[in-house]
């Protein structure tokens, strides 16, 4: 069931469970409910929970090892468990967890996670390593390389967003070209998305993971339980099994390679439109910048610095207001043209401290 990841012989392969074990029946009953709705293909549970500030549940430890495994039994389904360090690794291997993962916290401390592959030396399991807390495409990469090293060969990336400060939509900002990068480095590795942790609530799960699979991503892992309010941990993020197996049947499978010639030569002639633009676009950004250092050099004769905030700060305006006109979204005016500007500024500062 678990070469089904690997092989990608299955899309989406679906994880699903509760954040956190809490009590054997809860274990349990999640387990065999989620078995009931056919859409289950590992089940997970958190029982050391890495959290943010002390004081709120931290898991129940290893007793629940015991639970999951009995639930495994029951339901004839893989687990997979979450591990921070050595000694989780030894009790997981020791009652044969099936495939472990590295949480994002984790992630992003890579002396964890050479401490997680020294103790997977020699060790044949599969790992999912999350993305860390924060966006850094490297530190995940390292991530997987640290266990790459260490022998390990099935490994798959989940991508569950980065923590940001600031007004929030998402408990984690998706970000989704890290993860697109990720996929593009590795295209071999599974890629699972974690909809449960990017939302932090449930109402947004269904259009994460529909997005995920439109950028064909190969699993997801939702966090499902018994009685979501009541949960220890990540209460409004999870949902009911049956909940989460309408969800899942209501996604939309699209495939990557079109089945039908005509879809082929159709796309191919829209994305020739679209490269044609592109190159337009290119030759565009270079005009600009060639004026910039234009300007830079009068900057330079005449002792003028490169920003002037509020020449800046109207230019910015104008162009975001503008955005709703043109069906783009004022976020992404916003990054654009700011992009540019820094690049602006790159280019007259070149020209500006230049000895010619
Ligand atoms: C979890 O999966 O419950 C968890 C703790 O996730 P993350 O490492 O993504 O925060
Ligand atoms: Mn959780």
């Amino acid at each position: 069931m678990i070469d089904q990841l690997f092989s990608k012989s299955k899309r989406p392969f679906l994880i699903s469970g509760p954040c956190s074990a809490e009590t054997e029946i809860q274990v349990l009953e999640t387990c065999s409910r989620l078995k009931n709705t056919g859409k289950v293909d590992m089940f997970r549970a958190g029982i050391w929970k890495p959290r943010t500030r002390p004081g709120s549940f931290e898991g129940v430890g290893e007793i629940g090892l015991n639970w999951l495994v009995e639930a495994r039994k029951a339901n004839n389904i893989p687990i997979c468990v979450e591990v921070a360090k050595a000694s989780h690794i030894e009790s997981c291997l020791k009652l044969g967890v099936d495939v472990l993962w590295v949480g994002a916290r984790t992630t992003a401390n890579p002396f964890s996670v050479q401490e997680i592959a020294d103790a997977l030396k020699g060790v044949n399991i599969p790992v999912m390593v999350k993305n860390p807390t924060n966006p850094d495409l490297e530190l995940w990469i390292g991530a997987i390389e640290r266990l790459r090293e260490a022998g390990l060969s099935q490994i798959a990336a989940i991508h569950r967003g980065f923590s940001f400060s600031g007004e929030k939509t998402f408990r984690n900002r998706p970000q989704w070209s890290i993860a697109i990068d990720l996929k593009t480095r590795m295209p071999e590795m599974p890629m699972i998305n974690d909809p449960s942790h990017i939302c932090g609530r449930r109402d947004l799960l269904f259009s994460v993971a529909q997005k995920a699979m439109d950028l064909n991503f190969d699993g997801l892992m939702i966090e499902a339980h018994v009685t979501p309010e009541q949960a220890w941990s990540d209460a409004a993020q999870q949902v009911t099994p049956e909940i989460y197996a309408e969800l899942v049947g209501n996604l939309v499978l699209r495939t990557e390679v079109p089945e039908r010639l005509e879809s082929i030569s159709v796309l191919e002639k829209m994305r020739k439109n679209l490269d044609l633009i592109d190159d337009e676009m290119m030759n565009l950004l270079s005009s600009r910048m060639t004026i910039s250092r234009e300007i830079g050099k009068y900057k330079k004769m005449n002792n003028i610095t490169i920003l002037q905030s509020n020449r800046w700060r109207k230019t910015l305006e104008r162009y975001v207001s503008k955005a709703s006109n043109h069906q783009l979204s004022e976020d992404f005016i916003a990054r654009f043209i700011k992009a540019i500007h820094d690049e602006s500024i790159e280019q007259q500062n070149k020209v500006l401290n230049s000895q010619t």
